[in-house]
């Protein structure tokens, strides 16, 4: 698999920046909130940031240093994943929730102060230990609320890191806290954009009296291939845009939200919406000034 830092250019060059001059430019948030469909990408990203967060050589990628083997390993002591099976007290029997009881192992493992810095990652797990996305069934308001204090004032080197598929399965109060990053997915083994490349080339100049059109050859090209695949083409054909095109900043923000649109689209899809009514959604934000 090609490194974060072939697939997230833009996002990599943002935190390597934004993280070399750590304490003064403290450009980089306490509180960063990844979103987006592809949960392991997110975790591979949050364990990369704690890394160049912790590297005392530069931070290079190919680093040999302990700390960067520990994180890379998974294995490093500041370094931590909060979930509803990870960092649980002993004590702690839940098992569908990130406790209270757990909230208050971590502001007291806080007061004691640390010589790294301390990277602490709030997912969620699946029975099989799969990374899924954090949201309100199990990291619930009280929990939350509990550690917002120390979200808004945490103590100092400690960085904490939400990961989610979608903003609004987020407690609002920890959303506004956070600095958020899309995280466009990109499935690996599949760039074929071919179904969608006469529909998709150009679009980005196309005019409003076009869209009508767009939507009507987008449904025909779903109800032949399928709204899987032709989703996965749709995001396919916009990565790869986004690729060739991530220094154009005003490019780049029409992409990012476009890719969103289309991730978004999904969902609904998920909750069963009318293909229709999905893509009809889907082409005015494709379309929108
Ligand atoms: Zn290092």
């Amino acid at each position: 698999m090609p490194s974060l830092y072939d697939r997230y250019p833009f996002l990599m060059r943002y935190f390597q920046n934004g993280l070399a001059h750590d304490n003064e430019a403290g450009r980089i948030s306490h509180c960063i909130l990844f979103f987006g469909s592809d949960l392991p990408a997110q975790y591979e990203l949050a364990l990369e940031v704690a890394r160049l967060l912790n590297c005392k050589e530069g931070g290079a990628q190919d680093c040999e240093c302990l700390n960067c083997r520990w994180i890379r390993e998974n294995k490093h002591p500041a370094v931590r994943t909060v979930s509803r099976v990870d960092y649980k007290p002993v004590d702690d029997k839940t098992k569908t929730v990130i406790s209270v009881r757990q909230t208050q192992e971590i502001k007291n493992d806080l007061m004691v102060t640390s010589d790294y810095h301390r990277v602490i990652i709030f997912c969620d797990k699946d029975d099989d230990g799969n990374i899924r996305g954090i949201n309100y069934r199990v990291f619930q308001e009280e929990a939350a609320n509990s550690l917002l204090k120390t979200f808004e004032e945490p103590p100092s080197n400690t960085t904490f890191i939400f990961l989610t598929k979608d903003k609004t399965d987020m407690i609002s109060t920890i959303v506004s806290r956070s600095q958020c990053f899309f995280v466009p997915a990109q499935p690996e083994e599949n760039r074929d954009y071919s179904l969608v490349s006469e529909l998709m080339d150009g679009y980005t100049a196309r005019g409003k009296n076009e869209l009508w059109a767009f939507k009507d050859r987008l449904l025909e090209i779903i109800k032949e291939n399928g709204f899987d695949p032709t989703m996965s083409q749709v995001e396919n054909y916009l990565n790869s845009l986004l690729k060739s095109n991530y220094l154009n900043g005003q490019l780049r923000q029409k992409l990012l939200h476009d890719l969103k649109a289309v991730s978004l689209a999904k969902r609904e899809a998920e909750l069963e919406i009318q293909t229709p009514s999905v893509i009809e959604n889907l082409t005015f934000a494709l379309f929108e000034v």
